[in-house]
């Protein structure tokens, strides 16, 4: 079984509606995909439907934006929850809302230097995605500025750029909680990725732990060989669900389908806790 529970569509950030990103999958080999877009569940129904009709398992997923108490980036994977949820949407709202308002800022810093513009911006990204740096990016290039998104996260969109503007985004426990009530699974994304910018200290791990995350992302590209032996302590001492990635997003990244899984066993226990929305297996 080939299971890989972190994509993106161009619901977020990734590059390929959900429907071309589940057929991507199947050319890919992979028996089961979960769909993880940032912050919205947008895709789930195109993504159901071509999974049902080219013979993939669809695990319905989302990646919500947080940030600590010392204002360090978590991303956590949720799964299975129920998508209508409204405390879990309402706060799905701000965090989306204060996108935009801080892209735009990042993109009023950038219109000093460079010849981009909001319009531009809007051009690569579809109308009610979440937007991202990586549409910004996308903008860069046409611009003629930069090549690639990779490029542009090396310098002038990386977090210490001097164009760089942060935003607020929910407390990584709070998010835990409502992803339970929503009948759903947290899994933290990534929690060791060096290079992307500062790691939580272990304290933030045990906080998530004590109101309920069930799992940890462990394969995954961005997390590093000391980060990922810390992990498998960790999930080994509180019975964690482990997870493993590509975190693909279509052309927007190297990140390939299937490059790495997650174990079967994994996923049954994902769909034995998750009880707010059905996979399709
Ligand atoms: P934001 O959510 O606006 O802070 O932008 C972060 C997003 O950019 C993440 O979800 C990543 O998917 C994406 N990203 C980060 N680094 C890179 C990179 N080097 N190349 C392409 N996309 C990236
Ligand atoms: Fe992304
Ligand atoms: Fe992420
Ligand atoms: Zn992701």
């Amino acid at each position: 079984m080939r299971i890989d529970l972190h994509t993106h569509s161009n619901v977020s950030d990734g590059t390929q509606p959900p429907a071309e990103l589940i057929a991507a999958a199947q050319h890919a080999g992979l028996d089961v995909v979960a769909l993880t877009d940032h912050d919205q569940t947008a895709g789930w129904v195109q993504a159901r439907q071509a999974a049902a009709e080219l013979g993939v398992g669809f695990v319905p997923g989302m990646e919500i934006t947080c940030q600590d108490h010392q204002g360090i980036s978590v991303h956590l994977l949720c799964y299975l929850q129920d998508p209508g949820y409204q405390p879990l949407l309402d706060e799905l709202d701000l965090s989306r809302n204060s996108r935009v308002i801080r892209a735009q800022r990042i993109v009023d810093r950038l219109a000093e230097d460079f010849p981009i513009s909001w319009d531009l911006v809007s051009e690569h990204c579809q109308p009610g995605a979440t937007v991202g740096r990586p549409h910004i990016a996308d903008a860069l290039i046409t611009a003629g500025v930069v090549e690639s998104r990779n490029e542009a996260f090396a310098n002038i969109l990386s977090a210490r750029s001097r164009y760089y503007v942060g935003h607020p985004a929910i407390d990584p426990r709070d998010a835990v909680r409502l992803v339970l009530e929503a009948g759903g699974v947290p899994v933290f994304a990534h929690p060791a990725a060096a290079l992307r910018g500062r790691v939580v200290p272990e304290a933030t791990f045990h906080e998530m732990i004590d109101v309920g995350l069930a799992g940890v992302e462990i394969h995954h590209r961005d997390n590093s060989a000391e980060g990922k032996r810390f992990l498998a302590r960790l999930a080994k001492q509180y019975d964690l669900i482990v997870t493993g990635s590509s975190d693909y997003h279509g052309a927007g990244k190297l990140n390939r389908l299937g490059e790495n899984l997650t174990e079967p066993d994994m996923l049954d226990r994902i769909i034995a806790a998750g009880t707010g929305a059905q996979a399709s297996l």
